[in-house]
């Protein structure tokens, strides 16, 4: 028998998962999220987050964050909120390892294409994407199309969504029509995701000299820490200072989150999962202090990093790629590879062949698309 951990009332239980799709008997000697994070970390779309941009493209550098090592972080920082906070370990590292497997390659400059080319067919999503990835899109199983993973890890997958899909998503979509909360475990995937991404984009941003110093010491967040890392250890290589300074930011943040999140769940008293879910407001949280101190440093980000001219530049060409192979491929799905084309049916329905092209454009890492699109675009003179 699977030992399952032992976990307050209010955190998610293997032995109450609402179960797959596609009954499967337990596993023997794991738990239900245990296997869930298993197929996630063996699947194709996890190995491709290897090769997918997060801010820098994949060839800039072999030192900045990719998709892969970002997700492992957002795994880190949500285990350790939930260990201290007695919430399912196992559940909350598959719901992180996931949460960005349909990422599109050149990270947020190919959603925002993907997402324009797809406009009049239901539009692009990442989020939704990454749910489409594990309940369709992997074929590896003989009984079922995707992993067919517990309804615990798509709702935490699922971080957010539009009224319109959610129906069509059934039980999964149905919070976002309700107004209800998912488990704690999902609540606070979601905020590790913030606190990897904003501190692994400070890092990154500092090594690659877009960003100063001097510049973030304008936000409290990163001044209070580097003036503590000053007080402590005077003059510090720029290596060690950026990494001192950033694991105190992680720590406060983190440490924000945990002590918070007690308060809440002191106060709120959920007695069941069922309880958290009919919560009026998540449980998971920074306090109102810390969130203000988190905005800041996001607006910071935002102007000065995923705005600044080399990113911007980055982003151009990522969204020319991205809407020329879209057009491509739409406009003459011969252009595509044989196993893709078999699937777009040329009597079906718009959506779906557009949808198909979608699919095969959001699972490409970095490299590969630029590859296609030099294939398909780029003149060679036969010599
Ligand atoms: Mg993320």
């Amino acid at each position: 028998m699977p030992r399952f951990p032992e976990v307050p009332a209010y955190a998610a239980s293997d032995a109450q998962t609402r179960g797959r799709c596609y009954a499967e008997p337990a596993p023997k000697f794991r738990g239900e999220y245990q296997r869930d994070r298993d197929r996630i970390i063996h699947s194709a779309a996890f190995r491709r987050l290897e090769y997918k941009t997060q801010v820098f493209i994949n060839h800039e550098g072999d030192l900045y964050r990719t998709r892969l090592t970002h997700s492992l972080e957002v795994a880190q920082i949500a285990r350790s909120i939930a260990r201290a906070l007695g919430l399912n370990e196992d559940l909350t590292e598959a719901v992180s390892l996931a949460h960005d497997l349909g990422h599109t390659p050149f990270g947020h400059a190919g959603q925002d294409a993907l997402n324009d080319c797809m406009k009049p067919f239901g539009g692009f999503e990442h989020n939704r994407q990454s749910l489409r990835v594990v309940d369709q899109l992997e074929k590896k199983y003989a009984d079922f199309n995707g992993l067919n993973l517990t309804f615990e890890t798509r709702e935490g997958i699922l971080k957010h969504c539009s009224k319109d899909w959610a129906v069509k998503l059934g039980e999964v979509g149905r919070r976002f029509l309700e107004g209800s909360q998912p488990t704690l475990e999902a609540q606070l995937c979601n905020l590790a995701d913030e606190i990897a991404y904003n501190n692994h984009d400070i890092d990154d941003g500092l090594r690659s000299g877009l960003i100063g110093l001097n510049d973030l010491r304008d936000i409290a967040l990163f001044n209070q820490a580097y003036e503590e890392v000053r007080h402590q250890y005077g003059d510090l290589d720029s290596g060690r200072l950026r990494h001192e300074i950033i694991r105190r930011m992680i720590n406060r943040l983190v440490t924000d989150v945990i002590e918070t999140s007690t308060h809440l769940i002191h106060d709120h008293q959920p007695q069941s999962v069922d309880d958290v879910r009919s919560m009026p407001r998540s449980l998971i949280a920074f306090s109102e202090p810390v969130r203000l101190l988190n905005r800041e440093l996001k607006r910071f980000l935002n102007q000065k990093l995923y705005h600044h001219y080399h990113v911007e530049r980055m982003t151009t060409k990522a969204k020319r790629i991205v809407t020329e192979l879209f057009n491509a491929f739409w406009s003459n799905p011969k252009l595509l590879p044989s196993k893709i084309q078999h699937l777009i049916h040329h009597d079906s329905d718009p959506n779906d062949q557009a949808r198909t092209v979608t699919d095969y454009i959001a699972s490409m890492t970095d490299r590969f698309a630029h590859e296609e699109h030099q294939k398909l675009f780029d003149f060679e003179i036969p010599g």
